[in-house]
């Protein structure tokens, strides 16, 4: 990655400031989250692993926490002073399951690309899950189940009234730390229900009609699973929903993009249409998929839906 800002100190007669950012600092950034070293948190957070020192039975003392694998934060105003600062909503979760349905509501794929770009800016494996599998749906729906998979996304297909698939998202459950989304009506309370009974509630993915279930604080908790593992709560969705990417990360979040992104001519290509843009050419090459392709200008130039 040395050669394109090279390119553009030659070459380029534009700006090559993002920001504040030099082109340089953008390569490593973005590099950088490939490394999986993690420096060991200072303030804990719901989802940490920590050493304990047993005391006696029932008390103990935390030592250490360990490294995290991934963290959803956000911004929040600090407690001694007005500044933001990031807090850790949710420290090692360990996959979100995206949930659509192959037919009411119709699948948004658009939206399924900002989901997956989320998971990947976060650092977060996702699986794909198409719920409602015994409705009859259209064509589209299969072929877009391909596209992902060839991505190399795992893609399901369950169903609540048919019982398909169930078992498997069972077993990638087991032993890992979830948290669910995807629009509503597409069956996530159907599928957290059927793999354990009242987690709907529990977790706030169904309202509770008795308003025990309510949350009264903002923070995000995780449900235990009695086949093992863990379920994230609606806070934990939420803080999902509200991941901001920057601009600036946003290419390196379409997965299939990242062979050619040390490519384009300019080191700060955008990928919208530049001269020498490696992306579109393989957009024009058959290479990259046309509706993805879309999918990033529309999320970079903010036209979403
Ligand atoms: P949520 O808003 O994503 O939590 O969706 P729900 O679990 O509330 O489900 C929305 C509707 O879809 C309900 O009427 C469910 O009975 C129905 N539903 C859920 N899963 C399936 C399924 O696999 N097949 C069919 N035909 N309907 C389903
Ligand atoms: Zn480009």
């Amino acid at each position: 990655t040395a050669k394109p800002v090279g390119k553009i100190r030659q070459v380029q007669q534009r700006n090559n400031k993002i920001g504040n950012q030099t082109a340089i600092e953008r390569v490593e950034r973005i590099e950088k989250r490939d490394s999986t070293e993690n420096a060991p948190p200072t303030r804990l957070s719901v989802g940490d692993y920590v050493k304990i020192r047993k005391l006696d039975e029932t008390t103990g003392l935390i030592e250490e926490i360990l490294p995290r694998k991934s963290e959803l934060s956000r911004m929040d105003a600090g407690s001694t002073s007005k500044k933001l600062v990031q807090q850790t909503l949710l420290a090692n979760l360990n996959q979100v399951v995206i949930v659509f349905a192959t037919t009411q509501p119709e699948p948004h794929f658009g939206l399924l690309d900002r989901y997956l770009t989320i998971c990947e800016s976060a650092q977060l494996p996702s699986i794909i899950c198409i719920n409602k599998a015994d409705l009859p749906h259209s064509e589209q729906v299969e072929e877009g189940a391909r596209l992902y998979s060839q991505l190399g996304y795992r893609v399901i297909f369950t169903s609540i009234q048919i019982e398909q698939g169930i078992d498997e998202l069972r077993n990638l459950l087991k032993e890992h730390t979830t948290l669910f989304t995807g629009p509503s009506g597409v069956g996530k309370s159907s599928l957290v229900n059927a793999i354990e009974p009242g987690m709907a509630v529990r977790t706030g993915l169904v309202s509770d009609v008795t308003g025990k279930g309510k949350h009264t604080t903002t923070g995000s908790q995780l449900y235990p699973l009695s086949i093992g593992g863990w379920l994230a709560d609606s806070a934990g969705i939420r803080a999902l929903a509200a991941w901001n990417i920057p601009p600036e990360e946003l290419a390196w979040c379409f997965v299939e993009f990242r062979p050619y992104l040390g490519e384009c001519l300019y080191a700060d290509c955008i990928h919208l249409d530049e001269d020498g843009c490696a992306i579109r050419q393989a957009v024009d090459d058959g290479l990259i998929n046309e509706r993805r392709y879309r999918s990033y200008t529309r999320m970079y130039t903010g036209e979403e839906r």
